[in-house]
């Protein structure tokens, strides 16, 4: 089976995509404080994406916009109301026996908290251990030398091995997490807010890493991040994300210096205000995002929108391209 482009995103991947991510949709109940009644949080609400083999998406947006549910959708780890996930080819959901066991070591998750990653009553050895026996792969020795390798390839020896998460500092707990995702020889990182626990120098430290994995190990990344700065080091390109939907896709360098999408460039002037593209260009995001359990009706932007215009709270914007292919905007009136 061929991975098709995915519903709604006609131009998605410049090459022919290892991940296809196609209509998803994931809302949770909510509690109606008022009546009791069941509402439901619109958490992820009809987002399609591609990814290519060896390229590194961002995905980026405020806390609460989804993004992290659509990391633990797109790794299977959370069963989705509709819309599928292939990997290779292969809707995961689908996938049975030895095909689904294949697709769980392809795909893994970094996690954005080290300590709270590890069990603080175990030795990092045993942690590491943990994913290879469950997978029940290679005898214990053939583990040991899996563990060792994949330690080496993050910048930690073998003498971690007998340490507690906290004997460690938080960079090299972080790497213990990265190495932890590769132990299973993974194609496809996922990796959720991976900087956002660490200082500025552990931070840049995990950011050069994983581009150096992702050289060296031909990995293709999802790089969920809040920070524009975190996705403008790493990305090859980059998906806005605003209240469940994405908004805004185009190559890294095309998003920072043509932003389309009013969210985009309020995005860009609140997080990154002494960037030369953001100068007194744009206007800052204002306002509070407005709740996930009954979003806006038309764009979902338009109740914070500088340029919102009566038909933008009744129709909802479908994909418009920008100056390139490869830039895709879901807005009436995108551009400056
Ligand atoms: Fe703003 Fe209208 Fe575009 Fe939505 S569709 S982002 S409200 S201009």
């Amino acid at each position: 089976m061929t991975a098709s482009a995915p519903v709604g995103l006609p131009v998605p991947s410049p090459r022919a995509p290892l991940v296809v991510v196609e209509d998803l949709v994931k809302h949770y109940p909510a509690k109606d404080g008022t009546w009791g009644r069941k509402k439901r949080v619109h958490s992820v609400d009809g987002v399609s994406l591609a990814i290519g083999p060896g390229e590194v998406l961002g995905l980026v947006g405020e806390s609460g916009c989804g993004k992290s549910t659509l990391a633990r959708a797109v790794l299977g780890l959370t069963a989705v109301d509709s819309g599928r996930v292939l990997f290779d080819g292969t809707d995961i959901a689908q996938a049975r026996g030895r095909d689904r066991k294949a697709l769980r070591q392809s795909m893994q998750l970094v996690f954005q908290d080290p300590l709270s990653a590890f069990d603080p009553r175990m030795r990092l050895g045993t942690s590491l251990e943990t994913p290879l026996a469950q997978h029940r792969l290679g005898s214990r020795e053939e583990r040991r030398e899996r563990i060792a390798e994949a330690l080496g390839q993050v910048g930690l020896d073998e003498t971690y091995l007998d340490r507690l998460p906290q004997e460690c500092s938080g960079g090299q707990l972080q790497r213990a997490v990265v190495a932890r995702a590769l132990l299973l020889r993974p194609r496809f990182l996922v990796c959720d807010e991976p900087t956002s626990a660490l200082d500025a120098s552990n931070r840049a430290h995990i950011l050069n890493l994983l581009v150096d994995l992702k050289d060296r190990l031909g990995l293709t990344l999802l790089m969920i991040s809040h920070d524009l700065r975190v996705v403008r080091h790493l990305c090859d390109r980059v998906a806005v994300m605003y209240l469940g939907k994405v908004v805004e896709v185009a190559p890294r360098q095309e998003l920072f210096e043509s932003p389309a999408h009013p969210y985009t460039r309020a995005l860009l002037a609140s997080s990154l205000p002494e960037s030369p593209e953001a100068q007194g260009t744009f206007s800052t995001l204002q306002g509070e995002p407005p709740s996930p359990v009954s979003p806006p009706s038309g764009c979902r932007f338009h109740t914070r929108c500088p340029k919102a215009q009566q038909r933008c709270g009744g129709e909802a914007p479908g994909w418009n391209r920008a100056k390139v292919e490869q830039h895709q905007v879901s807005c009436h009136f995108p551009g400056p």
